[in-house]
């Protein structure tokens, strides 16, 4: 449930009309709804009230400030996979206690930073990067929690691209070495193995995959305890999906139900790290059509929004509904929505059976709270566009749009 919705002949962000937001705003426009955000968190985190957990939002799907301070206001921590998130995470009032580091990547300085902030535990994803983090340590006189990012071999039945927890994907220790960097970490001074962490895929649409890699670190937990190495913590990563079109993912609930019920018995504290399922549907991005171009085979509208402001469409083939922000209820037709970027995948959407569009008209792109922003680029040298967060009868833009010295500005004097 989200709070984009149609009343008197025209789209609604809570309690504010779409049109006059980007009329006031000026397209391309993010618009992210507070209440539905909120009440994402909130279905989501209430799903696991009845065992010990702590939810991190994701903030690679949305890190603006304001959104992370809006889930920090409700107790949240937050998932990292950068030293900007690390720091745009403190600067949001995150507290460090609350937050993971995931990714296959990190550098020593983001180490670094990341111990001078006493995070909550590193998710180590080889050998090379646990001795990394031990030397870092080690010379700090610091000590880094740590968990094991396995990867447990399952198929998330998911989009290529998004699918990480397969024996080919880059991501995670293999199940078969997983003891042996233990019994490793264990012996290493500036190291503390407390977690076992996985995240296989994003946008599941089945609770399945992810009970079954919980399956597999379940038993690697009653492997390791064996050999006298106490895990508290257990990390199931994030992944559920969202609506974009038809597609049908369990509800919040239903996940939370099915790991407390697995997890009876074991003394553990669930770490979640949900990104797209709180955020995805609680923003649309608001753009202008400009010429509507017929040729032989194809009916163009050109929209003032393009590749670079949302690139899900172009890198994942991905679909976004897309609907008239004052609806004119003209003929259906197919329509190509492109942007003005010197590239044939610019486009938002391709051969969509929808109403005509005239120039001047708005269009509402769903579900661009997640991956949207985040991923705009500024190609074509195009400033990025503003986000505004409407919570109830209130807009506030919390991140402005950039200006031509945005563009040029790191690039003079040097
Ligand atoms: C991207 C990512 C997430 C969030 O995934 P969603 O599909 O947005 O929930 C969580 N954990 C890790 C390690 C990630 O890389």
């Amino acid at each position: 449930m989200h709070y984009f919705q149609e009343k008197d002949g025209e789209l609604w962000a809570e309690d504010l009309k779409v049109k006059d937001l980007a009329e006031k705003h000026g397209t391309p426009l993010y618009i992210y709804s507070a209440s539905t955000l909120l009440r994402h968190y909130q279905a989501y985190d209430s799903a696991f009230k009845d065992i010990p957990h702590l939810t991190c939002f994701s903030a690679k799907c949305n890190s603006n400030l304001s959104v992370l301070e809006l889930f920090k206001n409700q107790g949240a921590g937050v998932d990292i996979v950068s030293g900007g998130e690390l720091y745009k995470a403190l600067k949001a009032g995150i507290d460090p206690s609350k937050i993971v580091f995931s990714g296959v990547g990190k550098q020593e300085f983001e180490l670094e930073q990341a111990l001078d902030a006493d995070i909550l535990m590193f998710n180590v994803e080889s050998r090379q990067e646990l001795h990394q983090l031990n030397h870092v340590a080690e010379n700090k006189g610091k000590t880094a929690r740590i968990s094991l990012r396995i990867n447990p071999d399952v198929d998330p039945q998911t989009h290529p691209y998004i699918s990480t927890g397969l024996q080919k994907n880059k991501f995670g220790i293999n199940m078969d070495q997983a003891i042996d960097i233990y019994k490793e970490a264990m012996q290493m001074k500036g190291l503390e193995p407390i977690g076992i962490d996985c995240h296989i895929g994003s946008q599941l649409t089945k609770v399945s995959p992810i009970l079954d890699a919980l399956e597999r670190l379940k038993q690697l937990y009653q492997d390791l305890k064996e050999i006298g190495i106490n895990i508290s913590h257990l990390d199931i990563g994030g992944g559920l999906g969202i609506t974009y079109e038809e597609e049908d993912p369990p509800h919040p609930s239903e996940l939370g139900k099915a790991l407390t019920d697995s997890l009876q018995g074991y003394p553990l504290t669930l770490i979640l790290e949900p990104g797209r399922v709180i955020a995805g549907n609680a923003g649309i991005m608001v753009t202008k059509s400009l010429f509507v171009k017929q040729t032989e085979l194809k009916n163009f509208v050109v929209v003032d929004a393009a590749m670079n402001d949302l690139i899900r469409p172009s890198l994942y083939g991905a679909y976004h509904r897309i609907a008239e922000v004052v609806p004119q209820g003209r003929d259906e037709r197919k329509l190509d929505i492109v942007g003005p970027i010197c590239e044939t995948g610019d486009f938002l959407a391709q051969d969509r059976k929808m109403p005509g569009i005239e120039p001047g008209e708005y269009l509402a792109v769903f579900s661009s709270g997640a991956y949207s922003l985040a991923m705009a680029s500024q190609y074509n040298s195009r400033p990025r566009p503003p986000e505004v967060l409407v919570d109830g009868s209130t807009d506030r833009v919390i991140r402005r749009r950039e200006t031509y010295h945005d563009l040029a500005g790191p690039e003079e004097n040097i």
